[in-house]
């Protein structure tokens, strides 16, 4: 599968005559990882480039996806990775609606969270509990929900109003990132990304140190602040304020998920983008030779790569570099998610009736409470539900028996989830070899969503563009400038 010498030679003439693209015939770029990060440079490569591409995806499973994934139990469908999308994660929207895809819609998760309880656990006792409607009116479960929002207030009191404000001002900074192609520079670093939107600053210092400058309470930031990082990162209020800042943005009004799962975002993209995929080839190398990548495969295979895109986090991965690459150093947090279908014991927390347990229950920072936090994913009836648990450690047997009173089905996944965040972050490159070695999950040492992997797949897509046009010449030149007009009218945020 490798390029003749003239195809090779037309390769340099590409790169070094932005004017002659027309009469090339294809360029070859390659894709590791068929995440929505991995499918978004696919899709934005294919929207914004006017010259012919052939594109390549390489996924080491058998279905796309990534940390998008389902896992099913006792017949039900659920989210196993990345859950929940913002209500402005205005990709995720127009991918879903593009692609025709069914959202959950967060008005019926609202429904759901008028009539779903909240309680903090510290290990001994609840510190924290709101009412339980046991009610199917929607009228009763409307008053105990107003009920819930005044036991919270009392709670933590106007330090919940500072709470949104940061987190408001944080997600209106991440909006720049729709802005029209015009206004938007192509950035050739993370630094130069975070720094352009404002949101630089926040990954130098810690959400902890953040939220105490802008007023929060120290008991909002031990208590809830940290339920929700627990929840959404499985790190603690020490991470860094960008990553903590969207991790509470993910605990706010109007989520939402695809129906049927989130995967089908990157399936739909990678679909409609003219890939040519292969799935379960785990590439092991990546070799520069001169003028063109080398990729080898475990299963024996090699493929000629005008331009690579890695789009996987490296930290975890064995993929072998010539000449060697620098990246970052990083730790992954891993995330135990459990699914148990069965009935939690009360006798663990103390409780008489497994229904005195909230639908949600959150935990404090304690090296002795074995999960960051348990939910009710599914009620059957009152001794029959699917439950989601989280936990830096794998959930023991031993400890599960303790933890529920019956288990008929339980399923267990490791994720490599989410970088480790460590204030002040440092930051890989997104060009790793200052030619056309691209790593698309440099940014998710700012943040990791499904949105986040998406922006930065977009970035990508214009870096490699731009700079096969070449920075001294007409650098937009194989970019299509006219076709995106990406300004954030509402939630309407149409031609992506
Ligand atoms: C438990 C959990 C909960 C989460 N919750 C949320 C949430 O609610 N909302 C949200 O927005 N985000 C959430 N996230 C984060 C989100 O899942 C990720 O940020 C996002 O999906 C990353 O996408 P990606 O395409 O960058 O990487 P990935 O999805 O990891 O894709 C990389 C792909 O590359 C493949 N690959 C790796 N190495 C090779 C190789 N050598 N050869 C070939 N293929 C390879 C992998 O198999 C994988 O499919 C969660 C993550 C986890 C784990």
């Amino acid at each position: 599968m490798k390029k003749s010498p003239a195809a090779r030679c037309i390769f340099l003439l590409l790169i070094l005559q932005p004017l002659l693209l027309v009469s090339v015939q294809s360029l070859d770029v390659c894709i590791i990882g068929s995440g929505i990060g991995g499918a978004s440079v696919a899709h934005f490569l294919r929207h914004y480039s006017t010259i012919p591409l052939s594109i390549k995806l390489f996924e080491r499973n058998a279905v796309v996806g990534g940390r998008m994934a389902t896992v099913t139990i006792a017949g039900d469908t659920f989210e196993a990775g990345a859950s929940i999308l913002h209500p402005k994660n205005y990709y995720a929207l127009n991918f879903t609606n593009s692609l025709q895809l069914s959202i959950n819609q967060p008005s019926s998760s609202q429904d759901d969270d008028l009539a779903s309880s909240f309680g903090i656990w510290d290990g001994h006792k609840f510190l924290f509990k709101t009412i339980k409607s046991g009610s199917k009116s929607w009228i009763m479960q409307r008053i105990i929900a107003y009920a819930n929002t005044a036991i919270v207030f009392f709670r933590y009191g106007f330090s919940l109003l500072r709470m949104d404000a940061f987190v408001e001002s944080t997600v209106n900074k991440f909006l720049k990132y729709y802005e029209s192609l015009e206004s938007r520079p192509v950035f050739s670093t993370v630094e130069e990304m975070l720094q352009w939107s404002g949101l630089y600053n926040l990954t130098a210092r810690s959400l902890e140190d953040e939220l105490t400058d802008a007023g929060l309470s120290s008991l909002l930031i031990r208590e809830l602040v940290t339920v929700i990082t627990r929840i959404n990162y499985g790190q603690s209020v020490k991470m860094s304020g960008l990553a903590g800042a969207v991790s509470l943005a993910g605990s706010g009004g109007g989520l939402w998920s695809v129906a049927g799962g989130n995967k089908q975002m990157a399936a739909g993209l990678i679909n409609r983008s003219d890939v040519d995929l292969h799935l379960l080839e785990n590439i092991k190398s990546i070799s520069n030779l001169g003028n063109y990548y080398e990729l080898n495969s475990t299963g024996g295979n090699s493929y000629a790569c005008d331009v690579t895109v890695v789009a996987t986090p490296l930290d975890e991965v064995a993929i072998e570099f010539s000449p060697p690459v620098v990246v970052a150093e990083r730790k992954l947090q891993h995330t135990y998610t459990t699914f148990v279908r069965g009935i939690l014991n009360p006798a663990f927390f103390g409780l008489s009736s497994a229904s005195d347990i909230p639908d949600l229950v959150g935990t404090v920072e304690d090296p002795n409470i074995p999960f960051s936090s348990i939910s009710v994913l599914k009620e059957y009836d009152d001794r029959d539900k699917t439950f989601k648990i989280f936990s830096r450690a794998p959930m023991q047997d031993a400890l599960l028996d303790d933890l529920f009173s019956e288990r008929t089905d339980t399923i267990h996944i490791d994720w490599a989830a989410y970088p480790q965040y460590h204030p002040p972050e440092k930051f890989s490159k997104f060009v790793l070899d200052d030619k056309h070695l691209y790593y698309a999950n440099a940014f998710e040492s700012g943040a990791s969503t499904m949105e986040t992997s998406a922006v930065s797949g977009e970035n990508i897509a214009r870096l490699i563009l731009s700079r096969l046009s070449g920075e001294t010449m007409d650098r937009e030149s194989i970019l299509k400038n006219s076709i995106y007009d990406g300004k954030v009218q509402g939630s309407k945020h149409s031609d992506l």
